[in-house]
């Protein structure tokens, strides 16, 4: 239906979408336990609404009831069985009435549905907080909602919305002369009690204390209104860490971490930072980014000041206020104040600083913070250059000595041998890929340890991590690594002749992709590898490259084989007995494909299976 402004009927009815329609049924009928959170998520709009016209009068004055007090007022008529909330927010105009409550996110909705038909009896508070159903949540205590309205712009009309929950509502005009919007909730029979002061303050005090705005009742103020943040550490108990965690992002998981900052001088700060559980979370929108509230004087100035925290702590959630800022801010001007920049510099410390204390507090919740958000303090590492320092003690490898325990390059270094002056590490597709690689055999020969470098941001790492404290990090791809220690070589299996025959046909078989075939000083029990006399980094971009997926080419690497390897010696017997040998061939093939896979650089592996057939083929014929 469509409505138009000069000719809009006195009241029409509408109808409310369908998925309205789905919410409303079930908020109407299946919801009994924490019915009271709908006061919460009524008072939450109404803050919003004040912060909104709050924000708006810092550059315009133009706006209804400019001098209006900026607060919240609760009332209880018992006798009529109503309660009526009311603020001096922005309010609504008759067609924000239609656009906001006559419809809802489809795709919450959709989830909100179906996680209610699989959760018979689960508690309203846990799914409504989830979805985002804010408004509609009232139909769980009411059988008729009327909302009056009047915008914050000075040509604006009253307006009224009125519904019963079903399927329809109607919109019209009302008589209101101040600015802001007034629910009168009808109380259903069974839901009377919040029609009780005593009812309603007890749930203001337990959901809505830390409001901004002063929510009054008569005469009296109900909560305490003096923001969480702005709270010694010590007054604040976890769980209402967690319900802030639980409003600023509608997770549902408990947070890893929270990290509360409260300080006067040498600035106004105060902040609680949250680290999630889950670097994925929210049911519906898989949000992998958090945003930072920031607030100065009381005023929300910024949803998502992604300039207080560097790039790489993108995962973090929380609020941030200062009375240091100027409150003219723009996006703009907050990015280059001098404020802000501190802001940033004490936060991103005590965040790296609170990190550190974690893993030695707490391993196997440090542990869990890296399975998560390794990948972002990997990424720091390449990308900020004043943080690497910090951020280097946050890392944590698989390595040939760690077993399955993380090891930090502290550790690394206290356990390197004689002689040693690399940090040594090898890159593969995946943790047992890389604990196969024939790369490692001159180094379990000498018990030098080696990071298992095995993920995508890796070798974007890298970038940024060629050294730490005085030992430089070395591929161990390369050809010609000089190791401390003497280890006995192995013993040829075959004459040079014979190994250089087998070379010869190596190199006829592979041609343009490898760039030289010679044997190996340091293999012992591998029979083959690839090695590169390239510089590292130039290969390690192509890698990344190419592990997402776009064209690069790997440059030509030389093909070591090991002449102590009985594998390597029998097919140079072959060649000696028939220099086109096709097992030779195949085998030779084979060995350059698996030396790829390894390293996770197979363009399609399935292409294999033939010639493994014919390789099984050949073993398994009785001569
Ligand atoms: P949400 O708050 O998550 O957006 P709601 O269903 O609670 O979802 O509210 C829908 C929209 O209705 C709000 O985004 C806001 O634009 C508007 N609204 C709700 N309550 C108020 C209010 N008291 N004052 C002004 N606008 C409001």
């Amino acid at each position: 239906m469509t409505t138009d402004q000069s000719t809009a009927p006195q009241s029409e009815a509408l109808t409310f979408k369908a998925e309205v329609q789905q919410v409303l049924h079930i908020l109407a009928h299946s919801l009994y336990t924490d019915r009271e959170i709908f006061l919460r998520e009524l008072i939450s709009n109404a803050s919003d609404a004040l912060n909104r016209v709050q924000f708006e009068m810092l550059t315009n004055r133009d706006v209804r009831d400019p001098d209006a007090e900026l607060a919240i007022w609760l009332e209880a008529d018992p006798e009529q069985g109503t309660l009526t909330i009311r603020d001096t927010g922005i309010g609504m105009t008759r067609e924000e009435l239609i656009e906001h409550l006559g419809t809802i996110a489809q795709s919450s909705a959709r989830a909100f549905v179906e996680r209610t038909r699989e959760a018979h009896k689960a508690s309203a508070s846990e799914i409504i907080g989830q979805f985002g159903v804010g408004f509609y949540s009232v139909f769980m205590v009411a059988d008729k909602v009327t909302v009056i309205s009047r915008s914050y712009r000075p040509e604006a009309e009253a307006a009224r919305w009125e519904s019963t929950g079903d399927e329809r509502y109607t919109v019209g005009p009302a008589e209101r002369e101040g600015r802001g919007t007034t629910i009168i909730v009808h109380l259903k029979d069974d839901a009377k009690e919040f029609a009780q002061s005593w009812r309603l303050e007890q749930i203001i005090k337990r959901h809505s204390d830390f409001v901004a705005f002063p929510i009054y009742m008569g005469e009296r103020q109900l909560n305490q209104q003096k923001a969480l943040w702005r709270r010694a550490p010590r007054e604040v108990e976890a769980e209402q860490y967690h319900n802030l965690y639980r409003q600023l992002t509608l997770d549902s998981d408990e947070p890893l971490l929270h990290l509360h900052l409260s300080t006067d001088v040498p600035v106004d700060l105060h902040s609680i930072l949250f680290v999630p559980a889950k670097r994925e979370r929210g049911l519906i929108e898989r949000r992998i980014e958090g945003k930072i509230k920031l607030y100065s004087r009381k005023v929300l100035i910024l949803e998502d000041a992604k300039e207080l925290l560097p790039s790489y702590f993108r995962f973090i959630e929380g609020v941030v206020d200062s009375e240091d800022l100027p409150l003219n801010v723009s996006r703009e001007s907050v990015q280059s104040s001098p404020v802000m920049q501190r802001i940033r510099k004490t936060l991103t410390s005590r965040l790296h600083r609170e990190l550190n204390e974690l893993a030695e507090r707490d391993a196997a919740k440090f542990a869990a913070f890296w399975k998560e958000f390794g990948v972002f303090i990997k990424e720091g590492v390449a990308t900020d250059y004043e943080s690497r320092s910090d951020l280097l003690k946050l890392l944590r490898f698989n390595t040939t000595r760690g077993g399955d325990d993380l090891v930090t390059l502290g550790q690394y270094k206290s356990r390197i041998v004689d002689g040693q002056q690399e940090i040594y590490y090898v890159m593969a597709s995946s943790l047992e890929a890389a604990r196969t690689s024939p790369h490692l055999d001159p180094f379990t020969a000498r018990n030098i340890e080696v990071l298992l470098l095995h993920d995508l941001m890796d070798g974007f790492m890298l970038s940024g991590l060629r050294e730490y404290e005085g030992l430089k990090l070395r591929n161990i791809d390369e050809a010609d690594i000089e190791l401390p220690g003497v280890v006995e070589a192995t013993t040829p299996q075959i004459s040079d002749e014979q190994f250089a025959r087998l070379a010869e046909r190596a190199a006829a078989v592979l041609g343009e992709r490898i760039k030289q075939v010679r044997a190996s000083r340091v293999l012992r029990d591998s029979p083959a590898r690839l090695v590169s006399d390239e510089e590292a980094m130039g290969r390690e971009m192509q890698r990344i490259q190419q592990l997402l997926g776009r064209e690069a080419e790997q440059a030509p690497r030389i093909l070591e084989l090991n002449p102590g390897h009985g594998l390597v010696a029998a097919l140079a017997r072959r060649v000696e007995a028939n220099a086109e040998d096709p097992v030779v061939t195949a085998a030779l093939e084979q060995l350059y494909d698996n030396a790829l896979l390894i390293e996770g650089l197979h363009q399609n592996p399935a292409a294999m299976v033939p010639r493994l057939l014919a390789l099984i083929e050949a073993a398994a014929r009785v001569e």
